[in-house]
């Protein structure tokens, strides 16, 4: 039950049909892993936090500013999560998993932990004046995971080491939150499987299903 500051807090939220009471409950609830360091990884925290997510864990510093924003927010910062126990532990005691511009490696050992704990991976990235974000499910033999979708994403950072604009990397992150609380809403159906891509300089943004791979090698075999 919500409290009266809790109401107040959120009061422009909860009047959302798609929130109300009881999608306010689901976020406060909510245990989210934010993977990533910089620009994009900050803004997933933030807006995470600004939507009262109750758990927020982050692994690769750099979220600090999202701290004391919301006292119902605990943001818990773990430091490097290298060794695949640690990611193991991590993930087991989480409902969503978000991938924040980070390295394709990382990218597949976080996707291959989300798929055997069966919880969705949300991954969003920057480059240049292009933002994207994607969920992933692969752990649903109807959804693709990450590695299926690896060769079909917009330009990874490691291969656009020269720049970024700082409004894409930034709505990344708010794209990333944004999929995070609509899967912790249940609000999942058109986002599972789904690529957007904003092309800020084009004023453009597009849309497009990613298809599952039977024979990959991270869904086709690990799924529970
Ligand atoms: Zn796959």
């Amino acid at each position: 039950m919500l409290s009266d500051v809790q109401i107040e807090r959120y009061s422009r939220q909860l009047i959302l049909t798609e929130v109300g009471g009881r999608g306010q409950q689901a976020l406060l609830s909510g245990r989210v892993a934010v993977f990533g360091a910089g620009q994009t990884s900050t803004s997933t925290a933030l807006y995470l936090a600004a939507a009262g997510v109750g758990t927020v864990y982050v692994s690769e510093a750099a979220t600090h500013t999202a701290v004391g924003l919301n006292p119902d927010v605990r943001l818990v910062d773990l430091g490097p999560v290298d060794r695949p126990d640690a990611l193991d532990a991590l993930l087991d005691g989480c409902d969503v998993a978000v991938c924040a511009n980070v390295a394709p490696a990382r990218g597949l050992a976080v996707n291959a932990v989300a798929i055997r704990h069966a919880i969705p991976l949300v991954c969003a990235a920057a480059a240049g004046s292009v933002a994207w974000v994607a969920v992933f499910a692969g752990h649903d033999r109807r959804c693709p995971c990450f590695h299926c979708a690896l060769p079909d994403l917009p330009a990874a950072p490691e291969r656009t080491p020269d720049g970024v604009a700082a409004v894409a990397a930034g709505l990344a992150g708010t794209l990333a939150a944004t999929a995070a609380t609509d899967l912790l809403l249940r609000r999942d159906a058109a986002l599972v499987g789904r690529l957007t891509v904003h092309a800020l300089g084009e004023a453009t943004v597009r849309s497009a299903d990613v298809a599952r791979n039977p024979t990959c090698i991270a869904c086709g075999t690990e799924r529970r």
